[in-house]
């Protein structure tokens, strides 16, 4: 039978666990603190924004937002973000994307210190990530193990395609599956015949845009469908699959909404608890 692959289930799993990591900081008077910094307006970025604060409330973590205008100076953005990096009481800084065209998007990541850079976008994480020598990896591709590991799903020694190269998905998740042993390919737009490659698939990971772009020829029944697309097709919300005609042929996929997005926020929060601990030491 197919199981529905829920993100809010795997958030209410691990609420109590993130609680009680924080009251354990609290203990210690360590209290976990993210700051969050956005740039103009993005509608997105206002929604993820919101999402964080009411997870952050629940949990006991505290989160400080900067908004600058839209108009803000390079100058401005990097100078906020240094004194942030010396603030000790500060443990985790994101930076929301996109920012406006005229800031240098790598000049603004790059300059986070590396000990406080919760969404891994630094070259150090990254370096880190392949490594494995660090668990902070982008939230998305973090949340895509979380909830993973949630249902039990076995990775190691399975087949996964990863359909997109993002920063934030394709990449930073092909390190954390080889890291867990997984054999990995990861798709794009010039893959040729792409439906060769997810028809083998144990596991598929969609982050590609494209709404229902992946249809039930391009399943491997009984496999795994990850969806993280967010689109929106005659006005509803839909993923990258064909969720209509995939999910009764496969073993267990994602529904979007509902599936991956929750769970990138509760995985940000348990970065930013690492983050903190590791400052100090614990
Ligand atoms: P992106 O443009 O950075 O990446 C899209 C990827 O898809 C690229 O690597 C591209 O090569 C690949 N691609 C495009 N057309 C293709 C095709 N025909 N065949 C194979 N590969 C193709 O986009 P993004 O910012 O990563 O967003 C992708 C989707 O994921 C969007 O729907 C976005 O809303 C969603 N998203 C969701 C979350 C979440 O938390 N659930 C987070 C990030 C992005």
């Amino acid at each position: 039978m197919m199981r529905l692959l829920k993100g809010k289930t795997v958030v209410n799993h691990e609420i109590p666990e993130l609680k009680a990591q924080v009251s354990r900081l609290r203990a210690d008077d360590v209290e976990p603190t993210l700051a969050v910094i956005m740039a103009g307006k993005d509608p997105a970025s206002e929604l993820y924004l919101k999402a964080q604060k009411k997870m952050a409330v629940r949990i006991g973590i505290r989160q400080q937002n900067y908004f600058l205008p839209s108009n803000a100076s390079q100058e401005s953005f990097l100078s906020l973000i240094r004194e942030l990096n010396q603030d000790s009481k500060i443990h985790a800084i994101l930076v929301e994307l996109p920012l406006p065209a005229h800031l240098d998007e790598n000049l603004v990541t790059q300059t986070i210190s590396a000990d406080k850079d919760v969404d891994g976008m630094t070259d150090v994480n990254i370096g880190r990530l392949w490594r494995g020598t660090s668990v902070i990896a982008p939230a998305t591709a973090a949340g895509i193990m979380t909830l993973l590991h949630a249902y039990r799903i076995q990775i190691s020694g399975h087949f996964v395609v990863i359909v997109g190269r993002s920063q934030i998905v394709g990449r930073p998740l092909s390190a954390l599956m080889l890291r867990e042993n997984a054999t990995v390919v990861i798709a794009h737009s010039h893959t040729h015949d792409l439906k060769d490659l997810t028809r083998q698939a144990d596991i598929l990971i969609t982050d590609i845009g494209i709404p229902k772009l992946i249809t039930s020829d391009m399943v491997k029944k009984e496999s795994v469908i990850v969806d993280v697309g967010i689109n929106r097709a005659r006005g509803r919300l839909c993923g990258d699959v064909d969720f209509e005609r995939v999910a009764p042929l496969v073993h267990a996929i994602t529904p979007v909404p509902g599936g991956v997005g929750p769970v990138t926020v509760i995985s940000l929060m348990q970065q930013v608890i690492d983050l903190a601990r590791r400052q100090y030491g614990r």
